[in-house]
């Protein structure tokens, strides 16, 4: 009894949660079982590391703030043209965050941009990189926020251990002068050193409509596309597709009743 105690506050005091609330059933069934010692040990331990896994995961997700959670299983890549499969799943792997590099998505609304950025920034947090997902204009609000309240600098170290910013929907609402110019500060600041995702409905030549400025958008469109990996996704938003398909389907006179 003392000696159950004793191992009890031991774990508590070493923090292993999860040998403390398993270590006795699995050793009934070690021992059921005549498993080797190593072998118990092991089994206990692998149940640790996995809780503990799934906590930092659980927290990079939330730390991320992807507004719905999307990823590549429930992604169709038949249905989207521009976004290809190979390319996508490549980038899964997150060697392009590790080397600081820049993805943008461009299309028309719902061809699954947000979709694809969310799954790339969930992939992210799987591999144990930090994560942060905003809207452009979201970010361009918080970047001016942070300025008129002195408190730029703690938001820099933030955004300074962030592996990947997400930046969605980069054209959907223009941005006053003040946002444009905070927005091309952070992407100034994170050229070559942190990973940007960038989703857009605009193409190249039309981001002088967000930025106002000419000279700034082609400088930042320089910076970000040097070693960007770009998909120009095409065709209609696949809700729309999809709501035609279930309307045609029902439109359809059912033989078999008949
Ligand atoms: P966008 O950001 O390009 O406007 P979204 O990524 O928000 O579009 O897509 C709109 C909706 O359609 C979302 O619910 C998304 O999950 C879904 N969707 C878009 N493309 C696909 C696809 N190829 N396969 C499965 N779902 C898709
Ligand atoms: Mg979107």
């Amino acid at each position: 009894m003392e000696s159950t105690l004793l191992l009890e506050t031991y774990l508590k005091r070493l923090r292993l949660p999860v040998v403390a609330r398993m270590y006795a059933k699995l050793g009934e069934e070690a021992g059921r079982s005549n498993l080797p010692y190593e072998r118990y040990l092991l089994a206990l331990m692998e149940q640790e590391v996995a809780q503990r896994e799934q906590n930092t995961f659980d927290l990079r997700m939330k730390r991320a703030g992807f507004p719905v959670m999307k990823t590549f299983e429930t992604f169709d890549f038949n249905a989207s043209c521009g976004i290809e499969k190979q390319r996508m799943l490549q980038l899964a792997e997150c060697h392009w965050i590790d080397n600081a590099e820049v993805v943008i998505l461009i299309g028309a609304p719902g061809v699954g941009k947000s979709h694809c950025a969310t799954a790339l920034g969930v992939e992210a947090c799987r591999r144990g990189k930090r994560v942060r997902f905003f809207t452009a204009e979201g970010l361009a609000t918080i970047i001016r926020e942070a300025k008129s309240e002195m408190v730029y600098g703690k938001l820099q170290r933030q955004m300074e251990r962030t592996d990947l910013t997400v930046i969605d929907e980069l054209g959907y609402v223009s941005l006053c002068r003040d946002s444009a110019q905070a927005l091309f500060h952070f992407f100034s600041e994170r050229h070559e050193r942190r990973s940007v995702l960038i989703t857009t409905n605009l193409e190249f030549g039309k981001w002088t409509e967000v930025f106002g400025d000419e000279r700034m958008t082609a400088a930042l469109l320089d910076r970000l596309t040097h070693k960007a990996h770009i998909f120009l996704a095409t065709g209609e938003s696949y809700r729309f597709r999809e709501s035609q398909r279930s309307r045609n389907r029902k439109s359809k006179p059912n033989i078999e009743r008949r």
